[in-house]
């Protein structure tokens, strides 16, 4: 069922699910007696189960649920390092423009 924006007057914006045949105009405001106004949104155009939608998913649950990390990660030694040469902690390219300790 999809969810739809609504705006009370005193109160903001609330989300409310409707069946897409049954969306009123109006809907009660879950934080006071007044009455909110349905708002144009725009169409959520993501597949359920995409990539996107995992992360999304995975960025809200570590939002309220945070990993708790009691180390910072190992770093992992690689044949080709010189003896001048840092062991790579992580091997994303742009974590190279980071400044380092
Ligand atoms: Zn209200």
């Amino acid at each position: 069922m999809p969810t739809y924006l609504f705006r009370c007057p005193r109160c903001g914006a609330f989300e409310r699910a409707y069946p897409m045949a049954d969306v009123p105009a109006r809907a009660p405001c879950p934080a006071c007696p007044g009455v909110g106004l349905r708002r144009p949104t725009s169409p959520a155009l993501i597949a359920p189960g995409s990539a996107v939608v995992r992360l999304i998913d995975a960025t809200e649950r570590t939002a309220h649920e945070p990993d708790v990390v009691g180390a910072p990660p190992r770093p992992t030694t690689t044949a080709a390092a010189g003896p001048h040469r840092r062991p790579a902690i992580t091997r994303n390219p742009l974590h190279h423009k980071l400044p380092r300790p």
